[in-house]
């Protein structure tokens, strides 16, 4: 048996000098990435259900409502981190990495606002009846699909075919 333990590893020296490091660490937590909203249970189909009968519609309108309630907090949570932390720093190094931390989450809270549009889209969809099926050919865009990408509007087959032709365009 083979044990190595490090015994001669440095241990953490505590001295004045990493205390201004530490309240750094101690600070707010930047929020999370949620473009993925993979907390829902999924739909138990009975047998011989219809495809988008009311219980499945009720079950996709709470992912995408309890989706579109966690993208909100995470915005409003980033305004706050924002203003908490700026001008925390008044080394410029350190300002330097906090600015680009900044626009990070920015990027971050921007494709957040344009998913939480995107979402009320949906919704609005699905209220009208006009959801679930594929934008292009459409046949079923399937309740499995619809559950992971619950803003899906055209089925496996076209949605493959466009992301072909975008990368032949793309080249
Ligand atoms: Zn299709």
């Amino acid at each position: 048996m083979v044990t190595k333990t490090k015994k001669n590893a440095p241990k953490k020296r505590k001295t004045a000098t990493t205390n201004r490091k530490q309240t750094k660490i101690t600070k707010a937590k930047a929020p999370a990435d949620r473009s993925n909203f993979s907390n829902f249970e999924p739909y138990k189909l009975k047998k011989g259900e219809k495809y988008l009968n009311e219980s499945q519609e009720k079950h996709l309108k709470k992912i995408l409502t309890d989706w579109r309630m966690t993208l909100m907090e995470e915005v409003d949570k980033t305004v706050n981190y924002l203003q908490d932390e700026a001008g925390n720093f008044p080394d410029p190094a350190d300002r330097a990495a906090q600015e680009e931390e900044f626009s990070i989450e920015l990027r971050t809270r921007d494709r957040e606002r344009k998913l939480i549009r995107k979402i009320d889209d949906t919704l609005e969809r699905l209220e009208q009846g006009d959801y679930g099926y594929c934008d292009s050919c459409g046949i079923e865009i399937g309740l499995r699909r619809l559950e992971a990408r619950p803003t899906a509007e055209k089925c496996v087959d076209c949605k493959s075919l466009d992301e072909i032709r975008e990368r032949q365009l793309g080249n």
